[in-house]
């Protein structure tokens, strides 16, 4: 069925702005807090209170659009969306309709090691509204919700893709990619777990080769990266085997349930309301000039496919290795300033992919809260450089430092690791494993020259790790001949 039918996905993408006040009152949008305690008159929507924008939003949202290739509206305005809901005090969300702040832009995907182009459509700023609280786990099993407002009035960017997408792989690669933008733009912490950042998936499936679009649902608030993937994934199979058992889509809003794997209908379409928009009358409309747009493009941070490009081009990295160390700005980071404190690229590269990656994932940290500052990795790689200690001792040396936040330098000096690098101490070492296996030491007289390998082992056994392995093989080669 999967190929007698083709998915057509859009997202809708909801991700809460990391300013510290509201977008248009000064309470703070700090997340929990005792209920009801980050509200104001205005957050409330108590009659007569005004809103005040706050500039940072708009600030954020040029930012997110440019980075995003879309044209910033020199005049654009805010509209009420008019619903009831208790969560929205007002009876309106204040958002934006007609003349949105960023229009036709797009993002490049990487899916299966191909790129592709994602059209998005419109960026606007919104209010967020309140959260209910239910008596029961669910709001049908509850006899009472109570209604919390600390989060009304947070900002909001809804940002709306073109139907580009075609698989919940697509959907995932764009939401991640989006994600990392949002992050390295540090507008938003991007946090799907805490709401921080939620989307909205228009699906619908036709058959492959035609143009005209199926009748779509939408799939409300998924909250996960494989959730995102999961639920379009179900969503397509199941509006296919609709189709082919001869029954047809109905236009509806769903919910994903990740503990069962599926979505579930919640209302028709039609049975929603007409928002019956119009023009914010307690706002003025917002005018950007042009010097502001451009002081914001001069002021955007590297972003992660131009940070991967210098990694491959500077840092000589694979492509894959700089795409994994630059999905998070603060792991790009720590490669960059343990290279600056004077680190060989791929040298650092490996240790932050391998021994690094693992205590960090084992702690649950990021690269920023590493126990190893760049500038001590990159002083333990001088001293296997220098060669007084080898790599394996520095597998040894890096925890010492996570665990105790000391330079390797020091370590070293304390724990005694230093390289053999004396001959005489080796050579006496070497003398002693030969004498010690004769049938390795017969093997490679007899021409096996793999047999040198497990009497390197032994001598390294021997040493601790400490002898120079180069040395070691030297000598060895050396004794065997005679
Ligand atoms: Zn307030």
């Amino acid at each position: 069925m999967s190929s007698k039918y083709e998915t057509v996905i859009g997202l809708e993408v909801h991700t809460e702005l990391k300013t510290k006040s509201k977008i248009f009152c000064g309470c703070t949008t700090e997340f929990g807090g005792d209920q009801n305690t980050h509200v104001c008159p205005v957050c409330l929507g108590l009659p007569g209170a005004m809103p005040v924008l706050n500039k940072k939003v708009v600030e954020f949202a040029i930012k997110v659009g440019l980075a995003l290739n879309c044209d910033i509206l020199h005049f654009n305005k805010f509209d009420r969306k008019n619903y009831y809901y208790p969560d929205l005090p007002k009876n309106y969300q204040t958002s934006q309709y007609d003349l949105p702040i960023c229009l036709n832009g797009h993002l490049d995907i990487e899916v299966n090691g191909e790129t592709k182009r994602i059209g998005i459509t419109r960026i606007h700023m919104e209010e967020d509204a309140g959260k209910l609280v239910h008596s029961g786990n669910t709001i049908s099993d509850s006899n009472s919700s109570n209604v919390d407002y600390n989060r009304t009035g947070v900002p909001l960017l809804e940002i709306v893709s073109e139907p580009d997408i075609r698989s919940g792989a697509e959907a995932k690669a764009y939401v991640e990619k989006l994600r990392s933008i949002l992050q390295y733009l540090e507008v938003s912490d991007g946090r799907m777990e805490e709401g921080s950042l939620r989307c909205d998936c228009n699906v619908s499936v036709r058959l492959r080769g035609t143009t005209e679009f199926g009748t779509r649902t939408e799939t409300k608030n998924v909250n996960s990266l494989t959730g995102i993937q999961k639920a379009i994934e179900y969503e397509a199979l199941r509006q296919a085997k609709l189709i082919e058992a001869g029954g047809k889509v109905d236009q509806e809003t769903r919910t994903w349930d990740d503990a069962q794997g599926i979505t579930l209908g919640m209302r028709k379409k039609d049975e929603e309301n007409d928002y019956r928009y119009f023009p914010e009358p307690d706002l003025v409309p917002i005018v950007i000039t042009d010097e502001e747009i451009e002081a914001a493009r001069n002021a955007l941070p590297e972003l992660q496919d131009a940070k991967i490009a210098r990694f491959v081009s500077e840092y000589d990295l694979s492509r894959e290795d700089a795409t994994i160390l630059t999905v998070a700005k603060v792991t790009a980071n720590y490669l960059d300033e343990a290279v600056n404190a004077g680190a060989d690229p791929k040298t650092v590269s490996n240790w932050m992919l391998g021994d690094l990656s693992k205590m960090i994932n084992e702690n649950n940290l990021t690269f920023a809260q590493s126990k190893v500052s760049p500038e001590n990795l990159a002083g333990m790689i001088a001293l296997i450089e220098k060669g007084t200690i080898s790599g394996k001792i520095a597998k040894k040396v890096i925890v010492s430092m996570w665990e105790t936040g000391k330079d390797a330098d020091t370590i070293v000096k304390e724990e005694g690791l230093v390289q053999i690098t004396d001959t005489g101490a080796i050579e006496e070492i070497v003398k002693q494993v030969i004498a010690n296996n004769p049938q390795p030491v017969e093997d490679f007289k007899g021409g096996n020259g793999k047999a040198i390998g497990f009497l390197v082992g032994q001598v390294m056994k021997e040493s601790k790790g400490r002898a120079n392995p180069g040395l070691v093989n030297e000598l060895l080669q050396k004794f065997l001949k005679d």
